[in-house]
């Protein structure tokens, strides 16, 4: 077999690394760049760009320019979370037939896996050009708070690019291990996960090689970006002020006071002021206008603490759902490129009184522990066998007048196998509706609904007589599996239920073939 390759898709960049030697080690980009922004775009000519490249094109194509697409994938349209979206992504959302999300290029409209397909074509195409061999296994990390029409989505984006998935694993549990092959220390881990556009917490238990994860908590709505816009908007409304110039309404102008803002927060972790300098920027009828300013750490921290205090109750749910106070966190690993940034690492430090471990680069943790697990897999690593992980949500049916049956806990170790019996309400009730639902609600409208089948050809039989038993399984890769079998009459009937929304298995298909066409790998004689 070829190599395997670990891939850690992330909301604004993405990151892919390989074991060499029983080491992981990271795969740089075709621009010798560790990590690539996770960003696709479409030019007026229809060349399709990912990466830097298409990142430059946010601003000035907006419409066709797609980010932050891990926000979207296996959502509904009607969800919250997309509503929410809407009203503060540039490019163009609606709904698909099958109630997902879609996204439009043009009249065209493209589903979320299709477009992050193109991420890890590209990231595909980047380690098959590093090894001069064609590359088809990886395992890919997922956040842990991914529920199962997320996860299948990424693996489907995984097969469109041409990706046979060997395993999904959670980022936290992929940057405990990526850190824990380094130390092979035992105890209580917390990871503390602050990238370009999402929070999560993890608390990981590590003992002799085994990872158990104890709880999970995040916000999907909080991350380096917001850090960013607290400085476009400073810069933007002292503009405003000095020149009565709303640079709002000029695209390109603002492309480059976003990219500014975002260097200066970078510099602003290493150094104690930064001066940022747009030659330029704009002009009215009298004068060229240009920003210069100064910025200076205290000032940025104080525009964004709230920001960083955000993250603290999200812990202490972590915690308490782990049963944990924060001194008993023996090692606290920080994961995401935010982290990087001094204020951060103070408050993660005061809350759990130590100081977070530095040793592993938070923007490739994640990827370097997807090549370790490809190694687990594969057994070139043979001192780390077991992985355990938990599943972010509950699990449940709905039962007679909007009730709810909870089968599975949130914070269950996976894989996971439940069972539960349940019977008829009515006399000679030949079927039965199984509504699967995620959530801890005790109604059941008060839970998401995830897929809905019928059991069908029940035996007449008095209300209560008839014996359900209804099969909650979540394999490895965090996925779910629900069945159902009419125990009373002996007669085995079993019905699987796939996710509601999702791509099918012949959609997937077709886009391979389409990106397969499209993503062709020259390769010279000799590799
Ligand atoms: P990730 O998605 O984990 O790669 O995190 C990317 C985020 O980290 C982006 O918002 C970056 O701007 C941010 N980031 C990267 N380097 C730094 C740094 N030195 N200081 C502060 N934030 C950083």
């Amino acid at each position: 077999m070829g190599h395997v390759i670990g891939i850690d898709l992330g909301t604004t960049y993405s990151c892919v690394a390989y074991l060499e030697g029983g080491r992981p080690l990271v795969i740089p980009n075709l621009e010798g760049l560790p990590t690539t922004p996770s960003v696709v775009s479409f030019t007026d000519s229809g060349e399709r760009l990912v990466g830097t490249l298409a990142m430059r094109q946010a601003v000035t194509n907006p419409a066709n320019t797609f980010f932050a697409v891990k926000r979207l994938i296996g959502q509904k349209f009607k969800s919250p979370q997309i509503q929410e979206a809407l009203n503060r992504l540039p490019y163009k959302l609606r709904e698909a037939a099958n109630g997902d999300v879609a996204v439009l290029l043009g009249d065209k409209s493209l589903s979320p896996p299709e477009i992050s397909s193109m991420v890890l074509s590209y990231l595909k195409s980047c380690a098959e050009s590093f090894f001069g061999e064609p590359v088809t296994e990886a395992v890919i990390t997922v956040p842990a708070h991914f529920n199962d029409a997320q996860r299948q989505a990424t693996k489907d984006a995984a097969t469109i690019s041409g990706l046979n998935v060997q395993r999904v694993i959670n980022e936290p549990t992929a940057a405990g291990l990526a850190y824990g092959l380094d130390a092979k220390t035992n105890g209580l881990a917390a990871v503390y996960d602050l990238g370009g556009g999402t929070f999560d917490i993890t608390i990981l238990e590590f003992s002799d090689g085994v990872f158990n994860v104890l709880a999970t908590n995040g916000d999907s709505y909080l991350g380096g970006e917001d850090f960013d816009n607290r400085i476009l908007e400073w810069l933007a409304a002292s503009f405003r002020a000095e020149t009565k110039i709303d640079l709002g309404a000029d695209k390109l102008a603002l492309q480059r006071v976003k990219e500014a803002a975002e260097k200066a927060k970078r510099e602003l972790s290493f150094t104690a002021e930064t001066e940022i300098n747009l030659p330029f920027i704009s002009s009215d009828s009298s004068s060229s206008k240009h920003i210069r300013k100064n910025l200076s750490r205290q000032t940025f921290e104080a525009m964004t603490a709230d920001l960083v205090e955000r993250t603290v109750p999200r812990i202490e749910q972590a915690l308490a759902d782990a049963k944990l106070t924060p001194d008993r966190i023996d090692h606290v690993i920080l994961v995401g490129g935010q982290t990087r940034m001094p204020l951060v690492k103070e408050r993660v430090t005061a809350f759990f009184g130590r100081k977070p471990e530095e040793k592993v680069n938070p923007d490739e943790i994640v990827a370097l522990g997807a090549a370790i697990q490809s190694g687990i897999l594969d057994g070139q690593v043979r001192d780390l066998v077991l992985l355990l992980d938990v599943t972010p949500f509950a699990l449940g049916i709905e039962t007679e007048d909007d009730g709810y049956e909870m089968i599975i806990d949130r914070n269950t170790t996976i894989p996971t196998r439940k069972v539960k019996a349940f019977t008829t309400v009515e006399h000679n009730q030949r079927r039965v509706r199984i509504h699967v639902l995620q959530g801890e609600g005790f109604l059941a409208s008060m839970n998401k609904s995830l897929a809905v089948f019928e059991l069908v050809g029940i035996e007449p039989a008095p209300a209560g007589v008839p014996q359900i038993d209804v099969t909650f399984e979540i394999n490895a890769d965090g996925l779910a599996r629900v069945s159902a079998k009419d125990k009373e009459t002996g007669r085995e009937q079993k019905v699987e239920v796939r996710p509601s929304s999702g791509l099918s298995p012949a959609e997937v298909e077709e886009m391979r073939k389409r990106q397969a066409g499209k993503q062709q790998i020259k390769l010279g004689p000799n590799g």
